[in-house]
């Protein structure tokens, strides 16, 4: 067994990565949050945020009163713009100082990056990309699901004897925290020694490209491989039902609709009041990104498509016709139809 860099016994408390970008904190922080105050009420452990960055006054004046015990600031003008090198760098730092039990993180692309790093340098296991997070009430352990072979099971995956035990959930599995706290949480700054050499890449310029947020639509209407050459069609119920586009993964490889509104399993957890699956089959990868939908209708023209085993209406029809009947129908109604 590798050593690991410091022991359960000399660990404590629960640590959530606080993701933030132009003054912002990311919604999936928050989400983690959440789940990390639920896990922490359970053990006991103080709930610790880690805010990373440079010239954080503002932005960790508003994150002392979200829901957590205490705030560790690392402001560093090297933490200016996140690069994996300068960020793990001065994590592994504070983490050593510190030793945290367990630490999560968002499955963003700053987080993975920055939890495969710190996984890592700091000799422990990374549980990524759960789609739950518990803890052994016999032990403490962080028990973290993951579904492998393409959603066919569910794997539980502990750290037994490696520090921090670290986890990456995507954003929008958890729902975010409306918690807040009325005095400001503890802040302390904790000073970081980073090397020019740790941030090898220097950050030029940032553009940024607008992306659908699907994971927070109240409304979808999603095309799957059965919408070939309907899609104006889809987008007109779309609008129709002031709804978001989202898409299968079939739909999106045809080019149908932007990677950012893939459903399912290697795409975008949804937590629609109502979503409208326009000829898709239904495939386990695909559901998991729908399952919390509070109403799912199904249109499909094959009678045994799995879709119908966990659609709450069933239409075995033609899309077609049937689009082609709710939007007139939901354009006669007016805005803001059904
Ligand atoms: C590791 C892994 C990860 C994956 N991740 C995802 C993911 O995140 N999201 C995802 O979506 N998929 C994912 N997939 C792919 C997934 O397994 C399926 O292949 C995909 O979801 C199928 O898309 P579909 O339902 O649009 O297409 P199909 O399976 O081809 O289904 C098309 C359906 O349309 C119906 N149809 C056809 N014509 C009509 C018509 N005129 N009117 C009505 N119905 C019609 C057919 O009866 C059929 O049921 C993943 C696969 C793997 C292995």
């Amino acid at each position: 067994m590798i050593d690991p860099a410091y022991t359960p016994a000399e660990a404590t408390g629960i640590w959530v990565f606080l993701e933030h970008d132009r003054g912002q904190l990311a919604p999936v922080s928050l989400e983690m949050l959440a789940k990390a105050r639920e896990l922490a009420s359970k053990s006991g452990a103080i709930l610790t945020g880690l805010l990373m960055g440079h010239e954080l006054d503002a932005i960790a004046g508003e994150a002392a009163h979200l829901d957590l015990d205490r705030l560790v600031v690392v402001a560093h003008p090297l933490l200016d713009a996140f690069t994996a090198e300068a960020y793990a760098h001065a994590a592994r730092e504070v983490i050593l100082r510190e030793r945290p039990d367990i630490l999560l993180l968002g499955a963003t692309p700053y987080g993975r990056d920055l939890a495969g790093r710190l996984a890592v340098t700091l000799r422990t296991g990374l549980t990524a990309d759960c789609t739950d997070l518990s803890l052994d009430a016999a032990n403490g352990l962080l028990l973290g699901e993951v579904s492998g072979f393409g959603g066919g099971i569910l794997a539980t995956i502990a750290c037994a004897n490696h520090r921090p035990q670290m986890a990456t959930v995507r954003p929008g599995v958890f729902a975010r925290t409306e918690a807040e706290r009325a005095a400001a949480a503890p802040i302390e700054r904790v000073e970081v020694d980073i090397p020019a050499s740790a941030r090898p890449v220097t950050v030029v310029a940032r553009h940024r490209q607008e992306r659908a947020d699907i994971s927070r639509a109240d409304r979808l209407v999603v095309a799957g491989a059965g919408a070939r050459g309907q899609l104006p069609l889809i987008e007109a119920l779309a609008g129709a039902l002031h709804a978001e586009i989202g898409a299968t993964r079939v739909a999106v490889d045809e080019g149908w609709a932007g990677r950012d509104r893939q459903i399912g399993q290697t795409g975008v957890i949804t937590h629609p009041k109502l979503a409208i699956v326009c000829g898709a089959s239904g495939a386990t990868q695909f559901t998991v990104g729908i399952d919390q939908a509070d109403l799912v209708v199904a249109l499909n023209s094959d009678p045994e498509a799995p879709i119908f085993e966990q659609a709450d209406l069933c239409v075995v029809d033609d899309l077609l016709p049937v689009v082609r009947a709710l939007v007139a129908e939901f354009e006669s109604r007016g805005e803001g139809a059904p």
